[in-house]
């Protein structure tokens, strides 16, 4: 899942208010943003393989240390001690953090045909395998995105215009660079250019929620 992920970003922000968008947006990537440096490390592995199923072009053969149930777990445990006695020092805003990294996992199981391991063992590997369809992957991914984005408008005030109509926007175009994820053709078998621009995309992403987060209230 790509840009669903921001669902539990735009959610959990309407649970507790004091959090920042933009950390939260990083949160619910922080397990991918932690993967593609460990596979062009050879810590994990993915395979590019053309139509690998009907919504992606990627098999994701090894990836306990930042995709597997206990890992997740870790991370999110990890995440919320950092924002509860180091970062922030606020209960609330460490507990929606860690749930939004803890997030990843269970919409990536939605999603991923069994791929998502418990732990090392690779005889167990969880997924629903949602990426069997395209379209059906894209539905949850937007609806869920649409459904997160109702929440957040309703519980925030725009200050300007671009309060107004920014958020509803970078929606919009999130929906769109998912239908090129979704249902475009293999971009290139880089898997330097896949990681940077993954990354890039994280990074980006979090900048701009951010930002409009700004113009709300
Ligand atoms: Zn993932």
């Amino acid at each position: 899942m790509f840009v669903g992920h921001y669902a539990a970003g735009l959610a959990l922000k309407k649970v507790e208010k004091r959090a920042s968008l933009g950390v939260l947006f990083l949160g619910v990537q922080f397990v991918d943003i932690l993967f593609f440096p460990f596979v062009l490390l050879g810590i994990e592995r993915i395979n590019i393989i053309e139509n690998f199923t009907d919504a992606t072009h990627f098999e994701l053969e090894y990836m306990p240390y930042t995709h597997s149930l206990v890992a997740s777990l870790f991370w999110a445990v990890l995440v919320y001690a950092l924002f509860r006695w180091v970062i922030v020092k606020q209960k609330g805003i460490a507990l929606v953090v860690a749930l939004a990294v803890f997030s990843h996992w269970v919409l990536d199981f939605l999603v991923h045909t069994p791929d998502l391991p418990i732990w090392k063992d690779a005889s167990t590997k969880l997924g629903l395998g949602l990426w069997n369809s395209a379209i059906a992957t894209y539905t949850l991914e937007a609806l869920f995105l649409l459904a997160a984005l109702w929440l957040y408008l309703r519980s925030t005030t725009a200050k300007s215009t671009l309060g107004k109509y920014g958020m509803a926007v970078f929606v919009v175009v999130l929906l769109l660079v998912n239908i090129v994820n979704v249902f475009g053709p293999l971009q290139g078998d880089s898997k330097v250019v896949l990681a940077v621009s993954a990354l890039a995309s994280y990074f980006l992403f979090a900048g701009v929620a951010f930002w409009l987060d700004k113009t709300r209230s």
